[in-house]
């Protein structure tokens, strides 16, 4: 059938497709993501239809299956990381998109509230949209989105390259931003997965010096390839407050927390010099427990970073385009094999990000 259903739609020429397509859908907390077939989802009006390459697995996905992130919706298909093709425009769209390889943008807001107006789209109280978390998502072949949140890609970027800046990416752009790295700074990265390879790189390009801190004397190596002033192999070493304050002279100006447990967030806090900015990415189950006398004689600062807004998106493209930024791809993997993908996430083996290519 050729470019079903009968609706305003424009289509890639010789395009044939099912009514329905493969997709991982979220069913509830602590339940098993199911493998299902779905309709194809039509774009309305100002919206596009991207038929999906690769889509980067985030351990958000971990959160959503256990539990610790509920949002309140049910049934929808997960991942956010999306980059594909748009090859089906909704009422509306310039001609000119038809065909156009791109990232999406993973929030939609109401776009009528003082966030929105200000492109603060992660903050809006009344999201229209939010691929993955609350609405379908790019664990599937297609999907349907808001024709900005399209985000164009260079011919030169791999679009499989370019999905995990979807999220892990724009977050270190945001996180980056939030905590106003200057130039000469000492930065900390305290857990390195995607965001912590995408910040290091960021925070490096801001004329900053930068420590890794991860597991492993493998993960550790492959930082220092990767440009890092300094690393410290959590697994191995006894004081790592105490080496940071080594390697800075007091302390690190800005550490970014992308574990979250409560010992990893007690740490950063002690790795800060006075006046050291703590920014708060990753998250458990854990809270964050700390005397206010720590943060009042040594004047810290705590700040939260969630997601970014549409211009992160664009800026991390920039970057990733002018190789400021290096996307690392572990391995792609089927959209079948989303278990074994979700699995390596879990026990914190993958070097940068799997990605799925539904
Ligand atoms: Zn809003
Ligand atoms: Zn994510």
């Amino acid at each position: 059938m050729e470019c079903w259903p009968q609706r305003p739609l424009i289509c890639l020429p010789g395009l044939t497709m099912t009514q329905t397509m493969q997709a991982v859908r979220y069913i509830g907390p602590r339940q098993k993501f199911q493998l299902r077939a779905v309709a194809i989802p039509v774009p309305g009006p100002g919206q596009v239809r991207v038929r999906i390459a690769a889509c980067g697995v985030c351990r958000t996905e971990l959160h959503l299956r256990d539990g610790l992130l509920d949002l309140g919706r049910r049934d929808f298909t997960v991942g956010h990381e999306i980059a594909g093709t748009i090859e089906a425009l909704g009422e509306g769209v310039d001609a000119s998109r038809l065909g156009q390889r791109v990232v999406v943008y993973y929030y939609q807001g109401c776009g009528d509230c003082r966030y929105c107006r200000a492109g603060d789209e992660q903050l809006c109280p009344r999201p229209a949209a939010q691929p993955g978390f609350t609405t379908d998502g790019g664990y599937a072949e297609y999907i349907v989105v808001r024709t900005q949140n399209c985000v164009g890609v260079p011919d030169a970027v791999a679009l499989t390259h370019i999905a995990p800046m979807g999220c892990a990416g724009s977050t270190a752009v945001h996180a980056g931003k939030m905590a106003a790295i200057k130039p000469g700074e000492w930065v900390v990265m305290h857990g390195f997965g995607g965001v912590g390879l995408a910040l290091m790189q960021y925070a490096a390009a801001a004329g900053a010096r930068t420590i890794a801190i991860g597991l492993g004397a493998e993960k550790m190596d492959f930082a220092t390839r990767l440009g890092a002033t300094a690393t410290i192999d959590a697994a191995e070493e006894s004081d790592v407050a105490g080496r940071v304050a080594a390697i800075t002279g007091e302390g690190a100006d800005v550490v970014f927390e992308l574990v979250g447990t409560a010992a990893s967030m007690r740490l950063s806090a002690a790795m800060l010099r006075r006046r050291g900015r703590l920014v708060m990415v990753g998250y458990t189950a854990d809270s964050f427990d700390i005397h206010p006398i720590e943060l009042i004689v040594r004047e810290l600062q705590v700040l939260g970073s969630v997601g970014s807004t549409l211009q992160d998106l664009h800026d991390v493209v920039g970057l990733v385009a002018s190789g400021a930024i290096t996307p690392v791809i572990d391995r792609t993997m089927a959209l079948a094999d989303f278990e074994a993908a979700l699995a390596e996430v879990d026990r914190q083996t993958p070097m940068g990000r799997i990605v799925l290519t539904p």
